[in-house]
């Protein structure tokens, strides 16, 4: 099931007389693919909850139109749209077992739609094979672990077959190895069953990680929207790279001057087709040649060995960051007691942003 958002918007009123309006969400047009997981993201307060909520019905858009494939459902209710929904707080009935948990929004269907007790079971076993728990179906919610609770939730939210599933920040309450094989575990869940699924989440790391598509937000308004590894790779403003990947890019201040890329006194890349301006020059952590002959000489701090690769930790007076982290190769050795060490660059992992604007100001990558 596609879904299409159209214009959809989301202001809330000011509170008090001179109070200032919120526009949560706006003019957010897109269409996600059927059966595809769509990750949105973006810092705390960006519009990801109030756009789900109005997938979902539970907010009213203020403007704008949202259709489940070619259904126009923006007035109809939660109940009528089949959408199932995840919160962060598995929010699952304490007095109930898992198994009554499951079958629970089945119980509620009406007319043509009602089950007998059989086909529930079915279904609810169906659906907790299908997430992992179905040998716990006699126990109470207390008595599972964090992970296993949001299990029993998203089964819950897929025992009515919905058409879209959306999930609000679903692995917040986990400890970090729970977040990691719960994210592995939604994916597949969501491969096997091809429903249409909308993902919120802050931590970048997850959405890449998972995500069909990406949807980058900042107050509201939608930044940009791709496929994770081309949106790290071609990031269209200084926003969008600097909230993608781990370490974050590098940012200096920089200046392009006759098609030569500056950054203090030094010209450090050629870049064909830029025009004259004061720039963010963003380098990913990845983005760094070890090279004695290399135009940029930062002042060593220190290496960090990971095994396969090495962090080299520097500082240069034109970085917007206290340290500059560059990851190369372990075979790059520095020399014993060195105090700088120069860099070259490679060009495709290099990006300037206007300084005023933070857009992006394109060069040829040969
Ligand atoms: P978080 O990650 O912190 O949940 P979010 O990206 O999901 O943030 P939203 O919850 O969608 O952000 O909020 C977007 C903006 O709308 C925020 O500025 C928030 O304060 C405001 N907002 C949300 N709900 C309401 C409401 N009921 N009344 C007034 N303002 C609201």
């Amino acid at each position: 099931m596609k879904v299409v958002l159209q214009d959809l918007t989301k202001i809330f009123p000011s509170r008090n007389k001179n109070g200032q309006e919120v526009v949560a969400v706006n003019k957010f047009s897109f269409e996600i693919p059927d059966g595809k997981l769509i990750g949105l993201l973006g810092p705390s307060g960006c519009g990801k909850s109030t756009t789900l909520y109005m997938i979902c019905g539970l907010q009213q858009p203020s403007g704008g139109k949202i259709f489940f494939g070619e259904d126009d459902v923006t007035e109809l209710s939660p109940e009528n749209r089949g959408v199932g929904l995840v919160f962060q707080n598995y929010a699952l009935y304490p007095h109930m077992t898992v198994k009554q948990n499951i079958m629970f929004p089945l119980e509620n269907l009406k007319g043509d739609d009602r089950m007998t007790k059989t086909q529930m079971l079915e279904r609810a076993y169906h659906v907790a094979k299908l997430v992992q728990i179905d040998d716990l179906m006699d126990r109470k919610p207390s008595e599972l672990s964090g992970g296993q609770q949001q299990r029993v939730a998203i089964a819950r939210a897929l025992v009515k077959m919905p058409r879209v599933l959306l999930l609000d920040e679903p692995l917040s309450n986990l400890d970090a190895r729970l977040r990691l094989q719960t994210r592995e575990e939604i994916k597949r869940i969501q491969r096997e069953t091809h429903i249409t699924t909308v993902f919120v989440t802050h931590d970048q790391e997850e959405a890449m990680s998972i995500s069909d598509m990406i949807v980058v937000m900042k107050l509201g308004v939608v930044q940009q929207i791709g496929k994770p590894q081309e949106v790290y790779d071609n990031p269209v403003n200084l926003f969008v790279a600097k909230f993608l990947g781990t370490p974050p890019i590098n940012v200096f201040d920089g200046e392009v001057k006759g098609e030569k890329l500056y950054i203090g006194e030094q010209a450090v890349l050629d870049v064909k087709g830029a025009a004259d301006q004061l720039v963010h020059v963003g380098i990913r952590p990845e983005g760094f040649i070890v090279d004695a002959n290399g135009a940029l000489e930062c002042d060593l701090s220190n290496v960090e060995v990971m095994g396969r690769d090495v962090s080299i930790v520097s500082r240069h007076a034109s970085s917007q960051n206290p340290v500059i982290r560059s990851i190369v190769d372990a075979d790059n050795k520095l020399p014993e007691g060195a105090t700088k060490v120069r860099f070259s660059l490679k060009p495709h992992k290099v990006f300037l942003f206007n300084k005023d604007s933070e857009e992006r100001v394109y060069f040829e990558v040969k």
